[in-house]
C-alpha cells in the first residue's frame, strides 16, 4: 500500500514509529498531488515550500526525543476561506484574489500547536456560497471518482482533495451543508461540528450563525482525530464559542457497541426527490444498524418542508451584512475604473470582485432585511428557525441519532445546474436543518449508485452529541468496510 492510500491515524502510528519521516511523508504527498492535480484541481494555492519545512522541523523535534501529538507531521489541506497567516486565502473570490491574512484562524493555531504539514489551500465555491465547486474564480474542482462531475460544494476542493489521495485530512466549512455534501459526492468521511464546538475566528464570514469549520477524512478515526485537534473555547476570539463535553476526547472515547443505541429515521426525508439508489442505500445502513443491535424506528420531522426558504433567507441576510465589509478600500479588488468618485469606487469594486452567486445573495439578503419587508421574511424566517430547532430537541426525546440521506442524487455532472440556481439550492434540503438547529452532522459513504459514484449517510446528532454521531458512524464503517476510499484517476 502505497503512503498516500493510507488514513492519518494509520500515518500517525508510521510517523512515532520512525517507520517514516514526516519529511517524506510531505514528499510522497506532493508527488501524488503533482501526479493527479491535474485532473481534480482541488487546491487554489499549494504550499510545499513551508510544508517540507514544517515537516523537517517535525523530524527535528522527533529526533531530539521530544513526545509529539498524534498529528505532528500529518498533511492537512485547508479550506480557502480560514485565515492563513502570510498565505493567500482568497475565498475563490476575485474580490479577495491577493489577500493575505495579518493573523491565523484559530484553528490554524491549534494545528500550529499539534504541529501538521499545511499542504495548501484547498478550492471552494467563492465566499462558501454553492453546491458543486463550480462558483470559483479559479476554476472549478473535479469529482475524482469521475473527473466530469462535481465534487460537491461549497468545500469541493477539501473533499476532492482526500478522494483523490492528495492529502489524508482536511478542513471545510459548513453553513448549510458544504462539509456534508460534498463529503457524500467524494465517498469521504466529514463532520459538522455542533454550533459553537469550533472557533470561528479567522474563518471569513458567510452566515455567522450559521458557520461552522469542521473535518474530513477517510475513516472515522480520522475524523475524531482532527476534530480533537480543533475543538475548544475561544474566550477571546470567538464569543459563540464554547467549552464542549468533549474537548479532546474523541477519538480516545470511540467504541462501536452501539447495542441499544436509538435511531430514528425521519420519512419526510425518504420520500419523492430522493433517488432510489440513495434512498435504498441508506435504508440498507440502517438495516445494517438493527442487525449491530440497534433499535431503528420511523419519525417525522415535518417542518423540514421550510428548511430551505428559512435557510435562504437567513443566510442571505447575514452574507449582505457581512460581505458590506468589501468595499474595494479596506483590502482586496479595487476597481481602476471609479475616477475619483467614490460611490463608484464602492459599486464598481464590488460589481466587478464579487462573482454573479454573491452578488445574488447580497441582493436577496438585502431584500429580506430591508424595512418593507423585514416582518415578512426574516422575522417569518427566525420564527420558523425556533420552529425547526424545537422539532429537532423534541424528536432527541426519543432518539440518540437521526439518519438520513446527504443529498437527493450522488454527483452530477459539470455544467448540470449552473444555469439554474433554484435547482441548486434545492440539493441542500437535507443539510441545512442541521445549521439552522446548531446540530452536529457527521456524513460518511454507506455505498454507490450504479455508476460507481459513493453514496454518503448522514447521521445527526443532538447538541454535542459528536461523541455518540462518531461512535454510530464507527460501528457502521466497521460493519460494512466503507472506508478509506481513493479514487484510482
Ligand atoms: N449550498 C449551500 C449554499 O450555497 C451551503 C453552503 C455552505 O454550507 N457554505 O448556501
Amino acid at each position: 500500500m502505497a503512503l498516500y492510500e493510507k488514513t492519518a491515524a494509520e500515518l500517525s502510528a508510521m510517523l512515532a514509529k520512525k517507520e517514516v519521516s514526516a519529511v517524506e511523508l510531505a514528499q510522497d504527498v506532493f508527488a501524488r498531488t503533482k501526479a493527479v492535480e491535474d485532473k481534480v484541481q482541488g487546491y487554489v494555492t499549494l504550499t510545499e515550500e513551508s510544508a517540507l519545512a514544517q515537516a523537517a522541523e517535525i523530524d527535528k523535534r522527533r529526533a531530539a526525543g521530544e513526545e509529539l501529538p498524534a498529528l505532528a507531521g500529518i498533511p492537512v489541506a485547508i479550506k480557502d476561506n480560514i485565515c492563513t497567516k502570510g498565505t493567500l486565502t482568497t475565498c475563490a473570490s476575485k474580490m479577495l484574489y491577493n489577500f493575505k491574512p495579518p493573523y491565523n484562524a484559530t484553528v490554524m493555531e491549534k494545528l500550529a500547536a499539534q504541529g501538521v504539514v499545511v499542504t495548501g489551500k484547498a478550492n471552494m465555491d467563492e465566499f462558501a456560497m454553492g453546491s458543486s465547486c463550480e462558483n470559483s474564480a479559479a476554476h472549478p474542482t473535479h469529482n475524482p471518482h469521475d473527473v466530469n462531475r462535481v465534487p460537491g460544494g461549497s468545500s469541493g476542493g477539501s473533499a476532492a482533495v482526500v478522494a483523490a489521495g492528495e492529502v489524508p485530512l482536511s478542513l471545510g466549512s459548513d453553513t448549510g451543508g458544504s462539509i456534508r455534501q460534498p463529503a457524500a459526492f467524494c465517498g469521504v468521511t466529514g463532520l459538522k461540528p455542533t454550533y459553537g464546538a469550533v472557533s470561528r475566528y479567522g474563518l471569513i464570514a458567510f452566515a455567522s450563525s450559521l458557520d461552522q469549520i469542521g473535518p474530513f477524512g477517510r475513516s472515522i478515526e480520522d475524523v475524531a482525530m482532527l476534530l480533537d485537534a480543533i475543538t475548544g473555547h475561544d474566550p477571546m476570539h470567538d464569543s459563540t464559542s464554547v467549552k464542549t463535553p468533549f474537548e479532546g476526547t474523541v477519538r480516545a472515547g470511540l467504541n462501536a457497541d452501539i447495542k441499544g443505541m436509538k435511531i430514528g429515521l425521519p420519512k419526510e426525508y425518504f420520500g419523492a426527490g430522493i433517488s432510489d439508489a440513495v434512498r435504498e442505500s441508506v435504508l440498507a445502513a440502517a438495516e445494517t444498524y438493527k442487525n449491530l443491535g440497534a433499535e431503528v424506528f420511523e419519525i417525522s420531522l415535518p417542518l423540514v418542508e421550510y428548511a430551505l426558504p428559512v435557510y435562504y433567507i437567513l443566510s442571505s441576510a447575514e452574507a449582505s451584512s457581512n460581505l458590506a465589509r468589501f468595499d474595494g478600500v479596506k483590502y482586496g479588488y479595487r476597481t481602476p475604473n471609479a475616477g475619483d468618485d467614490v460611490i463608484a469606487l464602492y459599486t464598481k469594486s464590488r460589481s466587478e470582485g464579487f462573482g454573479a452567486e454573491v452578488q445574488r445573495r447580497i441582493m436577496l439578503g438585502t431584500y429580506v432585511l430591508s424595512s418593507g419587508y423585514y416582518d415578512a421574511y426574516y422575522k417569518k424566517a427566525r420564527a420558523a428557525q425556533r420552529k425547526i430547532r424545537e422539532e429537532f430537541a423534541n424528536a432527541f426525546d426519543k432518539c440518540d441519532v437521526i439518519l438520513t440521506p446527504v443529498a437527493p442524487t450522488t454527483a452530477y455532472g459539470i455544467g448540470a445546474k449552473t444555469t439554474n440556481p433554484l435547482e441548486m439550492y434545492a440539493g441542500d434540503i437535507c443539510t441545512v436543518s442541521v445549521n439552522i438547529a446548531g446540530l452536529p452532522g457527521l456524513v460518511q459513504p454507506c455505498g454507490f449508485d450504479g455508476d460507481k459514484m459513493p453514496i454518503g449517510m448522514q447521521l445527526i446528532g443532538p447538541r454535542f452529541g459528536e461523541q455518540t454521531l462518531l461512535n454510530a458512524g464507527l460501528a457502521f464503517e466497521q460493519a460494512s468496510g466503507l472506508r478509506n476510499i481513493i479514487a484510482a484517476l
